[in-house]
């Protein structure tokens, strides 16, 4: 038995823990969890635990349903929401086959193995989200509008507003999660809350961002209101994007950046932006992967600087330009990791481990090609004609999730990327809910339709 995996038998007994979660993440981004008692882990360190993965979106045919979930010691946590003791507790999983071979299925071994391709390179891969959603009154399901919680503006202060209290409960957990939290304020639309983590290794990035969605969702119960990760849930307000600053390592060295080159950008940094760009529209079915995602992208509204609207609709880099797909931020002198590059079309819906994998394969590719980085756009590329934009060889992101799909499904980097299996299943599971969108006669249409048809 290793430090780690004693350390979490000690702690368990020292602080009265009953129940530990074994957590994983289906294809779909979707949290699962399964409890067990102390008393199985050290054979769960061992051997892992067998469950039936045959229920759980994206992981076993039905022949071949036995799948083994083993704890990763280094991920343990007490829920400070049930931290009284009897406590409860929880470690993410690494999910195997009944032979003990990393499962195809899972996500985490997705990105593991994209992440030890980029090891080999001599490369460590950073990654800094800045997580946007939304609090609520209320989630109907039946299709009516929701009722924002508040009725704040972007970066408002104000009293007695429910997200101030929000935050700061929220951030709290998270700290005491081992979640460093570098900013947080109220964003554009009323209800609208972004926070963002501090840079850590993409796995514990993405092993943050699952958290994160279930400690949102747990403080906003806590208040008696709801948190919601859909991407576009309000017409007329912006959606909520998940940004993300990546950046390479060498050693301590940021790859990305070269003293005294334009933009402080290395030849490194500029192929990887430029492998980005080039496969934007691929990679897009797994970044915006709901129907709800091309909503956000061109939603079209609240466009002005300030306003937080601005979900990039182009495939362009831009030097702090916030209509652009990539933005290479203001470069800090002296802070470490401030040659990033900014992803701004990836949503808060997202699987963040398929996400983070499939942005790396583009970067890593256009690094391993020695792509060349096409010329940035100063202008705000919203307000440019679509044939300026031709001229300026700028294309757009997919329209709409059937577009992605298309070309999701011709893509080699993607299938390599998430391996077969996971291809697959994401490809049906998306016709599928692209097909039964596509078939639904909506509210707009009676609305439009009726009144003079
Ligand atoms: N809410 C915007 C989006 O959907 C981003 C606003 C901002 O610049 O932070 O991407
Ligand atoms: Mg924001
Ligand atoms: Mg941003």
């Amino acid at each position: 038995m290793d430090k780690q995996q004693e350390f979490v038998l000690r702690t368990l007994e020292e602080r009265d823990i009953r129940f530990v979660r074994l957590w994983f993440t289906d294809v779909l981004g979707f949290l699962k969890s399964v409890a067990v008692a102390p008393a199985e882990l050290e054979q769960a360190f061992d051997e892992g635990i067998g469950f039936d993965g045959s229920a759980i979106e994206g992981f076993a045919r039905v022949y071949e349903s036995d799948m083994i979930a083993k704890p990763d010691p280094g991920t343990f946590q007490i829920l400070p929401w049930r931290a009284e003791a009897p406590g409860t507790a929880r470690m993410f999983c690494d999910i195997l086959m009944p032979d003990g071979s990393p499962s195809y299925a899972d996500p985490r071994y997705v990105l593991k193995r994209i992440l030890a391709k980029t090891s080999d390179l001599g490369f460590t891969f950073y990654t800094h989200p800045e997580i946007e959603f939304f609090l609520l009154k209320n989630k109907p399901v039946d299709g009516t509008r929701p009722t924002p919680a508040d009725s704040s503006g972007y970066f408002d202060h104000t009293p007695q507003n429910v997200g101030m209290d929000f935050r700061r409960q929220a951030i709290t957990m998270l700290e005491s999660m081992g979640i460093s939290v570098e900013f947080s304020h109220h964003e554009g639309a009323p209800g609208q809350q972004e926070i963002d983590l501090r840079y850590a290794d993409a796995l514990s990035t993405a092993d943050n961002i699952m958290t994160f969605r279930l400690v949102m969702k747990q403080v906003a119960l806590e208040q008696g209101v709801q948190a919601t990760f859909m991407p576009k849930p309000f017409s007329e307000y912006p959606g909520s994007g998940m940004h993300t600053h990546l950046s390479l390592f060498e050693g301590d060295r940021n790859a990305f950046h070269e003293q005294g080159a334009e933009y402080q950008l290395s030849k490194v940094g500029r192929s990887f932006i430029a492998g980005l760009l080039r496969h934007a529209g691929e990679i897009s079915a797994v970044t915006n992967q709901w129907v709800n995602s091309y909503k956000r992208i061109w939603g079209g509204t609240n466009r002005t600087a300030g306003a937080g609207g601005e979900a990039p609709s182009y495939i362009c880099w831009g030097h702090n330009n916030r209509s652009a797909l990539i933005r290479v931020p203001m470069y800090k002198p002296g802070k470490v990791g401030s040659a990033r590059v900014e992803v701004r079309s990836i949503d808060t819906g997202a699987n963040p481990y398929l996400s983070y994998a499939v942005l790396l394969a583009a970067g890593l590719k256009g690094i391993e090609e020695g792509y060349e980085l096409p010329a940035g756009a100063d202008d705000d590329v919203w307000a440019l004609s679509d044939s300026e934009r031709r001229a300026m060889g700028i294309e757009p992101l997919p329209q709409n999730l059937g577009e992605a799909i298309e070309l999701m499904e011709r893509s080699e980097l993607v299938a390599e990327t998430l391996g077969e299996h996971v291809f697959d299943f994401f490809l049906r599971n998306k016709k599928q809910e692209w097909e039964e969108y596509r078939s639904e006669v909506t509210a707009f249409e009676l609305r439009k339709m009726l009144p003079v048809l």
